[in-house]
This record gives C-alpha cells, structure tokens and sequence, in this order.
C-alpha cells in the first residue's frame, strides 16, 4: 500500500454548512472537495467544526450544525468517504481508495463551558478538539487572549478528560502560557495541527523553539500550515523551509501537514489547493530527502499519534 497521505487541518466545513458548495462536487472555488482530495492522493483529511468566537454564545449549536453538515455530506458519498473514528477504520478506507475523513472541533466554545459536552462531542464521532480560537474563552487564552494568564479549571478538566476519552488535544491557536499550562497537565502526546517555525518567521501563531521541542519530546507532531501570512512566503518552496526547520528542531517523527486550506485567503503558489500535495512530495524529495522521512511527514507520523491517543 502506498503511503497515507494525512491532513490535519482544513475549514472546509464552514463552505459545506453554507451550502456555498458540496464536499462530493469538483469547485473551482476554495481548496478542498473529494475530487481534489482524490486527485492529490490525500488519505485522511481532519475536518475542523470551527466556533467562530463571536458565536460562542450558541457555541454547542454551532458545532451540531457544523457537525450535521459533515455527517449529511460523508452519508451522501459512501463511495468516496467514511467517517473514520480509529485508524482500523482509516486503514480500511484508504484500502478501499476512499477518502478517510476526521471530525474535530476548533475552539473549545463549543462546550458551552461544559466539560459533560465534551463526552457529547466524541459520542458524535470527533476525535481532535482544539481548545481555542485566537482570544480567549472559557478554557484558556488564545494567541490574541490575556484574561486568563493560560488554561483555566475547566480547560485543564477538559484536558484530563480528552486524555481519558482518547481525544487528540490541538495545541494550536493557544497563547504561549495556556501552551506551557498545557505541557503540565497533559500526559501522552499534544499536537498543534495547524502551525509553523517562529524562528523562520516570528509570528504568534507559530512556534518557538522550546515549543516544537516540548511537541516532539512527548511523541507528538506539529502540522505545517499553507499560510503565507504564517510562512512568511506564498511559496511551496517557502513551505518546505518550514518543513525541513521544524524537522531539524525536533526530528523527522514529529513533523506533519496541516493546510489550513479553506481558511486561509491566500495558498502558496505550488499548492493552490488539495489536488497539488504532490508537488510537496516532489519538492521533499527534491532536497533530498529519505522515502521513509517523506512519508512519515506526509501522513505516517500522524497516524503514529492517532493509534496512540485513540488506542
Ligand atoms: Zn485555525
């Protein structure tokens, strides 16, 4: 079997729950749909039910709603998609040349400040929660957040409890002391699904040094994002550098992909949208770098942490 190629972070949901396009239709519009999926020979794709802050008041609706619009749109294609809850599942999709496709919930609005929603949520199949969006929320402070000073009572019973359930916890978007609160609480692997080097472009949303080496020292990986404004460059090649950065600080195990595609406004120029991956593995393989390193960037060591946190 080929590679699994694996992305841990799209919006696309938000373009499906409109109804601005379908997940099983080709759109000349944003970068992510089964065609294009299929076309860039992408295996497991994570699906973000993302609680845009200023709906944090309906945050558990919200997430229904998103979470509805992915289930109406894997049930409508099951020729081309399952809801994929283990990675038995994943592998058995994949076999079959479907699209595997991961349920997440970016921005812990969602619960509503209840951590008993959380075990409502995973009942529903999602498998990954990021625990905020950019300001801050009940359970912590997000990159642009200072209310808290880092994760809060709740945010740590929420971490405890994605632990217990077998929850991938996603790091990104946290404000660097809910990050370092995070490290304390946690004990098996976090990931940031969607974030880059801070050392080769010093924005809050990437990541220091010390937080890449904190990612990789518990067996987890960091997703590198399409973002210009998060690479510093609207390049593949500028994708790479954060790739091969981010290996160099904290191994080859430990480096992953994470789009961003549909949310982000602009993608680089290589990797317009999801049909493109290729030419991410040409321009790994380009550097010179090892088949087996490749693949374990492009989806290995991901399903590494999926096995172990949904074990
Ligand atoms: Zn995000």
């Amino acid at each position: 079997m080929s590679p699994v190629v694996v992305d841990l972070h799209c919006d696309t949901l938000l373009d499906i729950q409109s109804g601005t396009r379908r997940l099983a239709e080709r759109s000349a519009r944003g970068h992510v749909d089964l065609p294009r999926l299929r076309e860039g020979g992408v295996g497991v794709q994570v699906f973000a039910a993302y609680v845009a802050p200023r709906l944090a008041p309906r945050g558990p609706q919200r997430a229904r709603e998103l979470i509805e619009a992915f289930r109406a749109s894997v049930e409508a294609s099951p020729e081309a998609v399952v809801h994929a809850t283990t990675v038995a599942s994943i592998e058995e999709a994949c076999g079959a040349g479907k699209v595997a496709a991961v349920l997440s919930v970016e921005n812990g609005d969602a619960l509503g400040g209840r951590l008993e929603a959380l075990d409502d949520l995973y009942r529903q199949g999602v498998r990954m929660l990021g625990l905020t969006w950019n300001p801050s929320n009940p359970l912590g402070d997000g990159v642009l957040g200072r209310q808290h000073g880092g994760l809060t009572d709740l945010g740590r019973a929420v971490v405890r409890r994605m632990e217990e359930l077998g929850m991938v916890i996603d790091a990104s978007h946290l404000s660097e002391a809910s990050f370092w609160d995070l490290m304390d609480v946690a004990r098996g692997p976090v990931v940031a699904s969607h974030s880059n080097a801070w050392a080769l472009h010093p924005h809050p949303r990437n990541l220091t040094d010390a937080q890449l080496r904190a990612i990789a020292q518990r067996g987890g990986v960091v997703g590198v994002n399409f973002y210009p404004g998060f690479l510093g460059a609207a390049s593949l090649d500028r994708v790479l550098d954060h790739i091969e950065y981010m290996a160099t600080v904290m191994g080859a195990d430990h480096v992953a992909l994470g789009s961003d595609y549909d949310g982000i406004p602009q993608a680089p120029a290589g990797l317009e949208d999801a049909s493109k991956l290729p030419n991410l593995s040409a321009g790994l393989r380009a550097r010179g770098h090892a088949p087996e390193h490749i693949h374990k960037i492009l989806g290995g060591n991901a399903l590494r942490v999926f096995r172990q946190v949904w074990a």
